[in-house]
């Protein structure tokens, strides 16, 4: 219980901070409307809030968040419509600007993925079935790094997966159409929890660079 007391105390802090101070920042908010220019793709990790690891606002960016923060392919009749169905909303909906895809380190998500390929065990689980989509970044990581230890394996397959994320984004007609038109630049950021780093995907250089 004291664990959920502690959010409904959060809350009343929120709302005295953002609801009933001077400013009234939600004032602007509450209606329908275009709040953000920025969508962020990140894991359901709890250690890898995009907001809070970007100090960021209310209002300030939409957020899809998945198992390892991933892209599937787009399919015309896809079982993965969520990712669509949020990808398409942001396209006609918000005036978008930036979609950045936020990977982390100590993915559970990617260990469970890598653990299953290891042991050779048949995929029969939701979570296994999403995770297939970075099956092609486990199965090179393995290829690549046998010998390497498991924290390095996964840390290389979520960087290989987040590059391979934003390959399949290119690929839903509401992102193309931003893309085509200038609108809509995409990003790839990898945030290591362990040592505090932030780096980006450099397309150009195909390696990722420190951000700060
Ligand atoms: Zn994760």
């Amino acid at each position: 219980m004291s664990d959920i007391k502690a959010l409904v105390d959060g809350f009343s802090g929120f709302r005295n901070q953002y609801m009933k101070d001077s400013s009234g920042r939600y004032k602007g908010l509450a209606d329908y409307g275009p709040h953000s220019r920025i969508l962020v793709i990140a894991c359901c990790d709890s250690r890898a809030d995009p907001a809070i690891i970007t100090n960021s606002s209310t209002g300030d960016m939409m957020v899809i968040r998945n198992i390892a923060n991933l892209v599937p392919p787009h399919l015309a009749v896809s079982e993965f419509q969520e990712t669509d169905a949020a990808l398409e909303f942001a396209s006609l909906y918000l005036e978008l600007e930036h979609i950045i895809v936020l990977g982390h380190s100590r993915c559970g998500g990617v260990r469970s993925l890598l653990t299953r390929l290891i042991d050779d065990m048949v995929p029969d689980s939701a979570l296994d079935s999403w995770m297939s989509v970075a099956e092609p970044a486990a199965k090179s990581v393995l290829a690549d790094m046998p010998d390497a230890s498991l924290d390095d394996q996964a840390c290389a397959c979520s960087r290989r997966a987040l590059v391979a994320s934003l390959d399949n984004l290119r690929h839903y007609p509401g992102v193309a159409k931003r893309l085509d038109a200038g609108q809509l630049q995409l990003h790839g950021w990898y945030f290591n929890l362990a040592s505090g780093e932030l780096q980006a995907w450099d397309e150009e250089g195909q390696e990722y660079v420190e951000l700060v």
